[in-house]
């Protein structure tokens, strides 16, 4: 097990597969990118396999999410979630993206095994699409979600955030466009994870603000059936449902305390928070010709040593020196 000392219990792993990505989104990266990982520092397909392989038959690893970075710039995706499916016990497998590609691979990625896709989409106007993730590459994204709900990788997830200024007035319009083409719609509290520091808590949409705004156009209740559990999203009943949207505090209502993540950043870097201050290095165990065992003790040692609590609100919080692009969202 990857337990920690507050009683929590990782079974969620995040991975990483490139710090590289095709967008510049505002609250992730500066318009002029970032200096990426050397190709030789990045995890080979084959050393991420048999990472997940050791999380999933040793550790309790339950489900395996890819994510980066943008996941579809490796071109070995669909071997990787082949490999990844043959596990047994076979973990729930699922992707997130910014869908720049993915509407000629979702058939070639639900056959290799991945079960669900959340797809970031934070604006429904090519211009501000063009503003906020520095490319015109919305219709992309539009042809994205269709093509997974196409292939059955569903419920298909969507994934906004919205910056003050910029997007703050598609909460509605959002909603309106998922709950029309059958799309879960998550809006995520924008977090200090950006590469330029830029992160303003003055600025930042809050979960309440995205509930005000929603309440004004639907009507929207609480979700019995769904339990949280250790799920980030704080899930409402739309119009009586069964349609739902969803609203990740991270920043005003942490739900660090029943957190069930640890994350593997694509240079092999566990991380037991997105907001850590440290890192495990499995890659040079790895490399170094390290048995599973070893593997899987400086990986459970990680975990051991978590905090209770992100700390965004703290006076004394840091923000942790790699981005979010770089740990893996
Ligand atoms: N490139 C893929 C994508 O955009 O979906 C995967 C990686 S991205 C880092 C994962 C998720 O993190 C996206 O939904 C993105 O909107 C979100 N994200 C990035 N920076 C964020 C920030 N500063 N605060 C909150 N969410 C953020
Ligand atoms: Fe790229 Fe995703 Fe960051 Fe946007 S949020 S810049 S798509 S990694």
């Amino acid at each position: 097990m990857l337990a920690d000392s507050f009683g929590r219990v990782a079974t969620d792993l995040r991975v990483s597969l490139t710090d590289r990505c095709n967008l510049r989104c505002a609250y992730c990266m500066p318009p002029e990118g970032l200096d990426w990982l050397p190709a030789p520092q990045v995890l080979t397909g084959e050393e991420i396999v048999r990472l997940i392989r050791i999380g999933v038959t040793s550790l309790g690893i339950r489900e395996v999410r890819f994510t980066g970075g943008e996941p579809l710039l490796r071109r070995e995706l669909e071997s990787i979630i082949a490999r990844t499916a043959a596990l047994t016990p076979r973990p729930d497998i699922s992707l997130t993206t910014n869908g720049i590609g993915l509407a000629r691979r979702a058939v070639a990625l639900r056959e290799a095994g991945l079960d669900r896709i959340n797809v970031s989409l934070d604006t429904l106007r090519p211009e501000v699409f063009r503003k906020l993730a520095r490319r015109d590459r919305l219709p992309d994204v539009l042809d994205a979600l269709s093509a997974a709900a196409a292939a059955g990788l569903t419920p298909v997830k969507v994934n906004a955030v919205l910056m003050r200024g910029i997007n703050d007035d598609e909460a509605v319009p959002l909603l309106a466009y998922c709950l029309e083409h059958g799309y879960e719609l998550r809006f995520i509290e924008q977090m200090p994870l950006d590469a330029q520091h830029g992160w303003k808590r003055a600025e930042m949409v809050t979960a309440a603000e995205v509930f005000e705004s929603l309440s004004a156009a639907f009507a929207l209740s609480e979700d019995s059936e769904r339990a949280r559990g250790a799920a980030p999203a704080e899930t409402f009943l739309v119009n009586g449902g069964p349609a739902r949207v969803g609203v990740i505090a991270s920043v005003t209502r942490p739900f660090c305390g029943s957190c069930d993540r640890v994350r593997l950043t694509a240079d092999g870097q566990v991380r037991n928070c997105l907001f850590a201050r440290s890192e495990s290095d499995l890659r040079s165990l790895l490399r170094g010709g390290a048995p599973d065992e070893e593997i899987a003790e400086r990986w459970q040692a990680a975990v051991a040593v978590k905090l209770p609590g992100h700390g965004i609100n703290d006076p004394s919080f840091l923000q942790p020196d790699r981005p979010m692009s770089a740990i893996g969202g």
